[in-house]
């Protein structure tokens, strides 16, 4: 299979190419990325390495530029896109919704344009469980929740979502959407709750935490939601939306301080800030449709994920250190000058 792959050089997509190549050895990977600072060459170093060339192409780029989009798709023979492009932290999406629009909403309908003209015979739209908006203390989100969304984050994904299901209705387009819960694990960019906690607990600088801090999401470890992605690719029903979740609830203030006794640090460094506007509650996934058509279940509870992931970012803090420091653009400059 010929994939196309947008955004994989952020955290999600990233370790979905790592986790194509350790499971399967019949795909080509042709990796769109526009690189923001979200964008980290670095994650793929070693598959660049290994691969580069034969099974895996990079193509610095924007999933808005419909011209490169379609030579790209042509000229790799692509048989499958699968979109995790996006811009993705809520709070820059409060501070400035406009690129979240232009990505998440113009950028994923520039793709479904593309492969609707080229007949291309799957695309996987990756979206997330924020779409459903916010639960009360009990329940579930299935597949059939109405859409209610509460941030211009969510509201732009949700937005891309109707554009696939509407890709699909309208056109027959074959299109299935998946939605996941909160994703931890290696390669994530340190605005993101578990490595922020981390690296500021390393550096005994003090952790901002919203509210109450018993706002509650479904943590999975990010190599679940890729299997499930990569099943969702070859298995799932067109039009379909398949939810993923960890079977993890948690409060974000118990993370912190899992975190924090891990790592032999005081919860001193807890600090409570104001809220986030708009900041939903609880969100939990009914991934049972997952289970029952893809055949699929998370393989890490909590405890084994976060002690994978502290792991990761301790034997990685160069990684943790170029990011914070802005050299992993550095990294990108002598790759280009490279080539
Ligand atoms: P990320 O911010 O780490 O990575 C996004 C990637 O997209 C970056 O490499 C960036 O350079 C690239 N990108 C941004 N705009 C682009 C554009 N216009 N053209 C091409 N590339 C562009 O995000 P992530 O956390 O890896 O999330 C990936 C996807 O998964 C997103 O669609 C997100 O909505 C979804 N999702 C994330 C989570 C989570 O917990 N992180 C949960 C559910 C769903």
């Amino acid at each position: 299979m010929n994939i196309l792959v947008t955004g994989g050089c952020g955290f999600i997509g990233s370790n979905f190419i790592h986790y194509l190549f350790d499971t399967r050895d019949d795909v080509l990977v042709v990796n769109v990325d526009k690189l923001t600072y979200a964008g980290n060459l670095q994650n793929l170093a070693s598959i660049e390495k290994k691969h580069g060339g034969s099974r895996y192409v990079f193509v610095h780029g924007d999933i808005n530029d419909a011209s490169l989009i379609m030579k790209t798709m042509r000229a790799h023979q692509i048989d499958a896109v699968v979109n995790f492009a996006a811009e993705s932290h809520v709070d820059r999406s409060i501070n400035d919704p406009s690129p979240f629009v232009t990505t998440n909403i113009n950028g994923t309908q520039t793709l479904l344009e593309a492969a609707r003209q080229l007949d291309i015979p799957r695309f996987v739209q990756i979206s997330t469980d924020e779409v459903y908006g916010s639960l009360g203390p009990e329940g579930l989100f299935s597949e059939t929740t109405p859409l209610a969304p509460n941030s211009p984050y969510s509201a732009s994904k949700a937005s891309a979502d109707l554009l696939a299901r509407a890709y699909h209705k309208t056109y027959g387009m074959p299109v299935v959407i998946t939605r996941c819960s909160n994703n931890y694990g290696p390669y994530q960019f340190p605005e993101k709750l578990i490595p922020l906690v981390f690296t500021r607990a390393m550096q005994d600088e003090s952790i901002p935490v919203y509210g109450d801090g018993l706002n509650v999401r479904d943590w999975i470890y990010v190599r679940d939601h890729c299997k499930g992605v990569a099943m969702a690719l070859e298995k799932g029903q067109p039009g379909q939306v398949y939810n993923f979740g960890g079977h993890a609830e948690m409060a974000n203030i118990n993370i912190i301080k899992i975190i924090l006794r891990e790592l032999g640090k005081s919860e001193s460094l807890i600090t409570f800030v104001k809220d986030r506007p708009g900041h939903d509650r609880r969100y939990a996934m009914d991934f049972s449709l997952a289970t029952r058509e893809l055949g699929w279940t998370p393989d890490h509870d909590f405890a084994s994920g976060i002690r994978e992931t502290i792991a990761w970012y301790t034997s990685n803090m160069k990684w943790l250190r170029d990011v914070q420091s802005g050299e992993y653009r550095t990294f990108m400059n002598e790759w280009y000058s490279e080539r």
